[in-house]
């Protein structure tokens, strides 16, 4: 079977510290264009998701949104950045992390949350992604 594009690549990625609380790090170099991760959890419909507290959703469209939180999904600590090294593409109401660019090992994987995210929360409290911080 030909491998897809959307295959997430098994890289070493590991949950640590990061300026914004917590962030997947790269444990090993990741090439330009490969999927990194998917970003797995249950989708929801507007009624399910519009009064839930979770932090973790994913829009995807503007009557469906993923739940995040669950304990497989390590997409759920990518944090945001202006500069990002990760972009996001979805497919089939599916979304996966592709790398940008080269990522070098100990790197901080970020993708960009969206302009109508940063805006609504992000741009009120200050953003901390290194772009904004430098
Ligand atoms: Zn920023």
């Amino acid at each position: 079977m030909k491998r897809s594009k959307f295959t997430p690549g098994n890289y070493r990625l590991a949950v640590k510290r990061a300026s914004a609380g917590r962030g997947l790090f790269a444990l090993e170099p990741i090439p330009k264009e490969v999927c990194i991760i998917e970003y797995v959890g249950q989708t929801l419909r507007e009624s399910e998701w519009l009064n839930s507290r979770n932090r973790y959703l994913f829009k995807l469209t503007e009557k469906h949104t993923i739940n995040g939180w669950n304990k497989e999904n390590k997409a759920r600590f990518i944090n945001h950045s202006c500069r990002p090294n990760c972009e996001i593409e979805i497919r089939k109401g599916r979304v996966f992390i592709m790398a940008k660019r080269a990522i070098k090992p100990a790197e901080e994987l970020t993708y960009h949350y969206g302009k109508e995210y940063f805006d609504a929360v992000i741009k009120p409290i200050g953003c901390k992604c290194l772009k904004c911080r430098s």
